[in-house]
């Protein structure tokens, strides 16, 4: 199972320091991401964890007021990033052409991505075949066929929400989305302790990312111990 933090904008520089002590002492055999804040960005180099950024400009460097690229990137050898979460499409109003440049940026620049993509309610209310409709544009112009890609099915209706999808519909989605999505896909939205059995127990699921659960490194931790 792959299990993904996603800090967002919460954890400073030295509390993402004494989370990643904790949870590099904890974790053995999992492939763990964490998406900290781009202020606590670092190289942890006697960690197994993977260290992310929740974003980046699609640029060396360069004139671009507030965003980090390339070069402030290379400093801890970063090398994966998160792309097309939905609080970026939905509160910082990305399109899917300005996702798809940064995907090609990032891809030529040999990094990991993890790709999510997710439906609004609107979209949920007309059924699964809308959805995954509506899933599939958020394919456009990305390359699903780069070796180094994890995508995320990250319903918009479930995050932060406290409210899952049932494993009924994660099941169907995935299952959809496994036709044209080869490689691992996780599931996200509202993952927490008391679901995290039965969502890691669906077999098109690979793995989960998860936002408000991960903030805690032992509970993290305690998520990832639960068979
Ligand atoms: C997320 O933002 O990717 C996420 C899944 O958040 P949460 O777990 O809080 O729903």
């Amino acid at each position: 199972m792959i299990f993904a933090g996603n800090f967002k904008t919460n954890h400073t520089r030295s509390s993402t320091k004494e989370y990643i002590s904790i949870l590099t002492k904890l974790v053995t055999n999992e492939r763990v991401y964490i998406f900290p804040p781009s202020i606590a960005l670092d190289k942890f180099e006697d960690s197994s964890i993977k260290i992310g950024t929740q974003n980046a400009y699609p640029t060396k460097n360069g004139a671009f007021t507030g965003e980090i690229g390339l070069e402030q990137l290379d400093e801890f050898d970063i090398k994966t990033i998160l792309i097309g979460h939905s609080e970026r499409r939905e509160v910082l109003n990305e399109n899917q052409e300005d996702i798809a440049s940064k995907f090609k940026f990032f891809q030529d620049n040999g990094f990991e991505i993890i790709y999510c993509i997710g439906e609004p309610l609107e979209v949920r209310k007309n059924g699964e075949k809308a959805v995954i409709e509506y899933l599939l544009s958020q394919f456009n112009g990305i390359d699903l066929n780069y070796d180094n890609l994890i995508v995320a099915y990250e319903p918009i209706w479930a995050i932060g929400t406290g409210v899952s999808a049932s494993i009924e519909d994660i099941k169907g989605i995935h299952k959809a989305l496994k036709e044209v999505v080869k490689s691992p896909l996780l599931y996200g939205g509202s993952v927490k302790i008391d679901t995290i059995k039965d969502i890691s127990n669906i077999d098109e699921v690979d793995g989960v990312l998860v936002g408000s659960a991960c903030l805690d490194a032992n509970k993290f931790y305690e998520m990832m111990s639960i068979k």
